[in-house]
C-alpha cells in the first residue's frame, strides 16, 4: 500500500514505517498509509521561513494575487480528480462541490482582494494624520509582511476548503506556509498540494506538506511564526501548551468545535419557520453533520416544537444513505470507523444527561453509517451545551421566551455561528444583542432571504470564521482581516516627502507643479505628487441661475433671497454640483489624450459655502496610481476647490483610467 507522500524541501519525500492506514469511509478498503516518521520537520520550517520568505516578499501584495489567481485557473482543471477522491472519504458530490468548489473559491477571493492592494509590501491601514500645525509632519499606520512561517493543522472534514482558506490569506500577505492535514482525509489534500506545486506557479518555499505528525517541528517555531489550528478543543488545548507558545512568542490561531444555535424566532410566520426547518435539515445532511458550523442545537418556541421536528423529520427521511459513488445516494457515510464511534459516544452522553432520541433515519447503520439522528431535551440539559456530536445529529430544546433562548444558546461557552429565523426586524436586533458576543456569526433567516443566503454552515472567505470561547477565539477569512492576522503593524511618521516617496501616495505638503498639463501624459509618466494648478473663475448671479436650471434643482438656498438670507448661510449660494463642474471646468484639457474617462469621484465634502462674487481655483494633484491591464491604469487625483482667500471650499478624489504608453 502506497504511503503519502510530503512536500517538503521543494521534494516530495515519504515517511518510514508503518504509520496510519487510511481507508475508504464506505466499504473500509485500506487506501493509503500516512506517517511522517523521519522527514526534515524542523529544517523545514527553518528552510520555508529563509527560502519562502524571501521569494513571497521579492513579490509584493498585488502580484501574489495575480499568481493566487492563476492557481485557481489551474485547480479548475482538477475538480473532477478531486471529486472522485472525495468520494472515498464519504462525501457526495454535492459534499465535495463545498470542499473543491468552496476552496478554488475562497483563492479567487483572495485574488479579487489584491486588485485593491499595493505592488510592494507596504500596505497602508488608515489614513495619513496631520501631526504638526504647520504640515510638515504626518503619520499613519501600515502593514509588512511577518518574517516568520505559519504551520496550518487542519481538520478531516474539509482537506481541499480547509487547507485553501488558510494558505490563500498566508501567501497573499508573504507568508509562506507548510501545511499539515487531518490524517483521514490527507491523500485528498495531497493530490490538491501536487496539483498546486505541478502548475509552477508557486515560489520556491512559498508551500510545504507534510502527511502525517509534525514530528520536531514545534521545536523550530518562535516569535514571528504562527500555527493555525482547526479541530477539536482538546487537541488546541493541548497545543495551547506548547513552548512555542508560551516561552518563544509564536501566535496560535484555533478553530475549534462549536454547538451551533439555531433558534426560531417568537414571531417566525408559516412561510419562515418552513426555511428553518429545510435549513436545519441541510445542515444536517452536508457532509453527514461532519462540519463544525453544522447546527447542534435547535431552540423552538415551547409550543412549535413538534411541528419543527416533524418537518425536519421528513426532510432528512427523504434522503438515501450509502456509498456516495452509487446513483441516488444524497448522504453519504462518516469519513471513517472511529469517527462513527465517537458520535455514537456522544449520543450516548446527550441521552444519559437527559436527552431522549425523537427521531433516527431508518440507516443504514454499519460501518462509518451513521443515521441522521434528533434528539429533544430541555433547555437545562447541561450535556446538550458540552457534547459536540460530530455528525448528523441534533438536539431540539423548547423555549418560553426569548431571554431563556438566548441564555440556552449563550450556555455554549461561545460558537461560530447561530442562525436566528425572524422576519421581525425589532425581534432580530433584540436577539442579536444577546447573541453577539458569544458568537464569530449571526446569520438572520426568513422568507424574504431563504433562497438567496449562503447558508448558516457555509463561512464565506469576504466574512470573519471563527467564534468567541469554546469555539476557540481565532479569526480566519473575512478578506482583508484573515491578511492582516499575517503582517506586522508599524507607526510611520515623517515628512510629507518621505511618506509620499514611501507609499507611493500623495502627502499633502510635498507637491511639485507639473510642467506639461498632466492629462497629456501616460500612465507611467505620471508621478505622484505631480500638481496643476489652474486659472481662475469668479462666480456670478447669473451662474447660478444658469445651474438652477440646467440641473432643474431649485432649492431655495440657490433661488429665494429671502429664505437663503434666513438660512444657515445667510445669502444666496452656489449649487456644491455647480462648485465641481466648474473645478472639472478650470482643470480639464479638452483635447483627445492619453485621459480615457473618469469613472468615479469618492470623498467629496463642501467646506465652505460659495456664494455671487467669490473667485475659483482648482489644484489638481496625482494621488495614487494602480496599474489595471496592459494597456491601462487608474489614477486617483485629489481635487481641491479654494477660494480667494485661499481657503478649501471642496475637496474629493477623482478616479480616471488612463492609457499607457504605445508599445515600440
Ligand atoms: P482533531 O483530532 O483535533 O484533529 C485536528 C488536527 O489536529 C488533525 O490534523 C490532527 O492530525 C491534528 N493533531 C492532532 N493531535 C495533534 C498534536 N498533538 N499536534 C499537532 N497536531 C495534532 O480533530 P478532527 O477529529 O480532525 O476534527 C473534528 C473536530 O474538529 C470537531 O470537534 C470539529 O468541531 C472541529 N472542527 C472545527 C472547525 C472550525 O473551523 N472551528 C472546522 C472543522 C472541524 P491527525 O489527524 O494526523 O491526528
Amino acid at each position: 500500500m502506497e504511503t503519502i507522500a510530503s512536500y517538503l524541501l521543494g521534494e516530495w519525500k515519504t515517511g518510514a514505517g508503518e504509520g496510519r492506514t487510511v481507508a475508504d469511509a464506505a466499504t473500509g478498503a485500506p487506501l493509503a498509509r500516512v506517517t511522517s516518521r523521519g522527514l526534515p520537520l524542523k529544517e523545514a520550517v527553518a528552510w520555508g521561513r529563509a527560502v519562502g520568505g524571501e521569494n513571497l516578499r521579492a513579490l509584493g501584495f498585488a502580484e501574489r494575487g495575480r499568481i493566487l489567481r492563476r492557481l485557481a485557473e489551474h485547480l479548475l482543471g482538477h475538480k473532477e480528480a478531486l471529486y472522485r477522491l472525495s468520494a472515498t472519504t464519504g462525501a457526495t458530490r454535492k459534499d465535495a462541490w463545498y470542499d473543491v468548489d468552496g476552496g478554488v473559491g475562497v483563492l479567487f477571493s483572495y485574488a479579487r482582494l489584491a486588485r485593491k492592494l499595493p505592488e510592494g509590501n507596504l500596505l497602508p491601514e488608515d489614513a495619513l494624520l496631520p501631526l504638526s500645525k504647520d504640515g510638515t509632519f504626518w503619520g499613519r499606520h501600515a502593514l509588512v509582511p511577518r518574517e516568520g512561517i505559519t504551520v496550518q493543522i487542519n481538520a478531516f472534514n474539509f482537506p481541499v476548503w480547509g487547507l485553501l482558506e488558510k494558505f490563500a490569506p498566508a501567501f497573499l500577505a508573504g507568508v509562506p506556509t507548510l501545511a499539515k492535514p487531518a490524517s483521514p482525509t490527507a491523500h485528498v489534500a495531497a493530490a490538491l498540494v501536487r496539483a498546486m506545486v505541478d502548475s509552477g506557479l508557486l515560489p520556491e518555499g512559498s508551500l510545504q506538506f507534510v502527511a502525517g505528525g509534525l514530528g520536531d517541528a514545534f521545536d523550530a517555531l518562535a516569535e514571528g511564526d504562527s500555527v493555525y489550528f482547526t479541530g477539536s478543543a482538546a487537541t488546541a488545548d493541548r497545543l495551547r501548551r506548547q513552548p512555542a507558545f508560551t516561552e518563544r512568542g509564536a501566535r496560535l490561531n484555533a478553530e475549534t468545535d462549536s454547538l451551533n444555535a439555531a433558534i426560531l424566532g417568537e414571531r417566525a410566520e408559516a412561510e419562515d419557520e418552513a426555511a428553518f426547518a429545510a435549513m436545519v435539515a441541510d445542515e444536517l445532511s452536508i457532509k453527514a453533520g461532519q462540519r463544525c458550523t453544522a447546527v447542534r442545537r435547535v431552540l423552538v418556541p415551547a409550543g412549535r416544537l413538534e411541528a419543527v421536528l416533524e418537518a425536519v423529520a421528513e426532510r432528512l427521511g427523504g434522503h438515501v444513505l450509502g456509498d456516495p459513488r452509487e446513483e441516488g445516494v444524497t448522504l453519504g457515510p462518516l469519513v471513517s470507523e472511529e469517527q462513527r464511534a465517537e458520535v455514537a459516544r456522544a449520543v450516548a452522553a446527550l441521552e444519559a444527561g437527559g436527552a431522549r432520541v425523537a427521531w433516527r433515519h431508518p440507516g443504514p447503520a454499519e460501518g462509518a453509517f451513521f443515521p441522521p439522528t434528533l434528539l429533544v431535551a430541555e433547555p437545562d440539559v447541561e450535556a446538550v451545551h458540552a457534547v459536540e456530536p460530530f455528525g448528523p445529529v441534533a438536539t431540539f430544546l423548547p423555549y418560553r421566551d426569548r431571554d431563556e433562548a438566548v441564555r440556552t444558546a449563550n450556555r455554549g461557552g461561545g460558537s461560530l455561528v447561530a442562525t436566528v429565523a425572524t422576519p421581525d426586524p425589532e425581534e432580530a436586533r433584540a436577539f442579536f444583542e444577546g447573541l453577539a458576543p458569544r458568537h464569530g456569526r449571526v446569520h438572520f433567516l426568513n422568507r424574504r432571504d431563504a433562497r438567496s443566503t449562503t447558508g448558516h454552515g457555509s463561512p464565506i472567505p469576504v466574512l470573519k470564521h471563527g467564534g468567541p470561547g469554546r469555539a476557540g477565539g481565532g479569526e480566519e477569512l473575512g478578506g482583508l482581516l484573515a491578511v492582516s492576522h499575517h503582517l506586522l503593524r508599524v507607526a510611520v511618521q515623517g515628512d510629507p516627502k518621505t511618506l509620499q516617496t514611501l507609499f507611493d501616495e500623495h502627502v499633502e505638503g510635498a507637491e511639485r507643479p507639473a510642467a506639461v498639463h498632466p492629462f497629456r501624459k501616460h500612465f507611467e509618466e505620471l508621478e505622484v505628487g505631480e500638481t496643476l494648478t489652474t486659472h481662475r473663475r469668479t462666480v456670478t448671479e447669473a451662474d447660478i441661475a444658469a445651474f438652477a436650471n440646467l440641473s432643474w434643482d431649485h432649492f431655495y438656498a440657490h433661488t429665494d433671497d429671502l429664505a437663503a438670507k434666513e438660512s444657515l448661510f445667510g445669502r444666496r449660494v452656489a449649487h456644491g454640483y455647480f462648485v465641481l463642474s466648474s473645478a472639472a471646468g478650470l482643470f480639464v484639457d479638452p483635447a483627445p489624450g492619453p485621459v480615457l474617462a473618469n469613472y468615479g469621484l469618492e470623498g467629496l465634502r463642501f467646506l465652505e459655502p460659495v456664494g455671487v462674487g467669490d473667485t475659483l481655483r482648482a489644484r489638481l494633484t496625482v494621488k495614487r496610481k494602480t496599474p489595471r491591464d496592459e494597456n491601462t491604469g487608474v489614477v486617483a487625483w485629489d481635487v481641491l476647490v479654494t477660494n480667494q482667500e485661499e481657503k478649501p471650499v471642496a475637496r474629493y478624489t477623482i478616479l480616471t483610467l488612463v492609457a499607457r504608453k504605445p508599445r515600440e
